[in-house]
């Protein structure tokens, strides 16, 4: 690709000085760093003022487009009264209506908020905080965790210790605790025959098996509630959830839903549980909740995990904390972003949206190199037949060629657009993931 002077100066000393996350430095000695200088709506521009199409929503962090007005002024407005204070003895009033919201967002069932910078940081404490509920329930046994195969929690030690992928994790495996993963009910995995619904139930069974043996010794077992994520876009029925929920209450084991990902309206409801009619005892959300403009996370929890740590004794008490927890420029964020659901009706309009996305997208699926076209809400994704190992990587090179950023995880495509993208980039982006899929032998 040809690139301009401004351009190549900013990624010469992107390389040098920046060391770039989930990336091989050395492969960019051919592949793009892409400089980016300016972002609105769904398009991303760099310095030759060039576009591409932010498909995979600056990953899978962007609600409502890049340069959101309502976000900005919200934010602009905080600025000018508060900017952050530490929330230890200390609180502030979007800290406290962004909880007061997520919780009735809940129904009121997940009633208290405890907050991190990342998503990473939400699975640590919704471990460490289930663990700590055992021990002070008087059975401090209770310290196993367990996660579906394929799974994706983060990359820190203790959310890469239930994460089941194995690029990311083998290398570190030393370092990690023991963690028990059981099969992923993906219905890709399903056997020849079998519904996503009956694969749900089969590998329910298997979660059942797990329990009724390791039940006394496990403290939560951990889901990405119906797509499993990192692990490449895998969709399941959402039987699994209310068998998952059911086995952990007869168990007494917690079950932690890691709505990263899927919270805020991604797979067609505002939280995947809806969709499954169940409440975790633990909800992690992050990516989304600012509408992708500042680092936040937080893990909602029930009122008996709260009694559990109310106590005289400090060491009851749950002693975690982030530099930057609460920040209220990102609670502020997270109103807007609330509010824009609710002013825009955000859940109804993508469910016209979809439609129309899986429609332009009909081509594609029937595309000879094309398995497994799915879709969940607002996300699309396929595999390729015939892709070596490089696919991804050349597949990118193609994408951005055509305006388009596509990331593909191995020989997994997928689309998980922005919510106010627009007919027109439908096509776009439909029309041009094919040209490029051509252009990726
Ligand atoms: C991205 C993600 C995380 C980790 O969030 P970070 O902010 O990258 O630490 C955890 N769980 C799921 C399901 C995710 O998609």
């Amino acid at each position: 690709m040809q690139t301009s002077t401004r351009n190549t100066v900013l990624l010469n000393r992107s390389r040098t000085a920046v060391w770039h996350p989930c990336t091989q430095m050395k492969h960019h000695e051919t592949l793009p760093i892409v400089p980016i200088a300016r972002a609105q709506g769904c398009w991303l521009y760099d310095c030759d003022g060039r576009r591409y199409l932010d498909a995979v929503s600056s990953w899978w962090v962007n609600l409502f487009g890049h340069a959101e007005p309502r976000i900005n002024a919200a934010l602009i407005a905080q600025l000018q009264t508060l900017e952050h204070v530490m929330l230890a003895g200390f609180t502030h009033e979007p800290v406290v209506a962004l909880s007061e919201r997520l919780s009735a967002l809940t129904g009121g069932t997940l009633g208290h908020c405890f907050y991190g910078s990342d998503g990473a940081s939400a699975t640590e404490i919704a471990l460490k905080m289930s663990f700590h509920y055992w021990r002070n329930n008087g059975q401090p046994d209770k310290t196993g965790f367990i996660s579906l195969a394929g799974s994706y929690h983060g990359e820190t030690l203790g959310a890469l210790s239930v994460t089941d992928v194995a690029l990311f994790k083998d290398t570190y495996a030393p370092l990690l605790r023991h963690s028990a993963q059981v099969p992923s009910p993906d219905w890709r995995q399903a056997a020849a025959g079998v519904s996503p619904r009956d694969h749900a139930l089969h590998c329910a069974r298997a979660l059942e098996r797990h329990l009724g043996q390791h039940h006394t010794r496990t403290a939560a077992l951990i889901v990405e509630p119906l797509v499993q994520g990192a692990t490449g876009m895998a969709m399941y029925d959402a039987e699994y959830l209310r068998q998952a929920r059911a086995l952990c209450d007869r168990y007494s084991v917690h079950l932690i839903a890691d709505e990263i990902m899927t919270g805020f309206g991604r797979t067609g409801t505002f939280f995947a549980c809806e969709q499954a009619d169940i409440t975790a005892d633990f909800l992690c959300l992050s990516k989304g909740i600012t509408g992708g403009y500042l680092p936040l996370s937080v893990v909602l929890t029930r009122e008996p995990v709260y009694q559990a740590f109310y106590a005289d004794s400090v060491t009851r008490g749950f002693l975690h904390s982030h530099s930057y927890t609460g920040n209220a420029l990102a609670c502020r964020a997270a109103l807007a972003t609330l509010d824009i659901f609710e002013q825009d009706q955000v859940i109804a309009a993508n469910r016209d949206k979809a439609q129309r996305m899986t429609a332009a997208a009909e081509p594609l699926a029937a595309h000879p190199r094309v398995r497994n076209f799915r879709t969940t809400g607002m996300i699309w994704a396929f595999e390729v037949d015939g892709a070596d190992a490089d696919f991804s990587r050349r597949f990118f090179e193609a994408a951005l060629a055509r305006e388009l950023l596509l990331r593909p995880i191995g020989n997994t495509v997928y689309f998980m657009p922005p919510y106010v993208i627009s007919d027109e980039e439908i096509e776009l982006l439909a029309t041009r993931t094919r040209e490029a899929l051509d252009a990726t032998p």
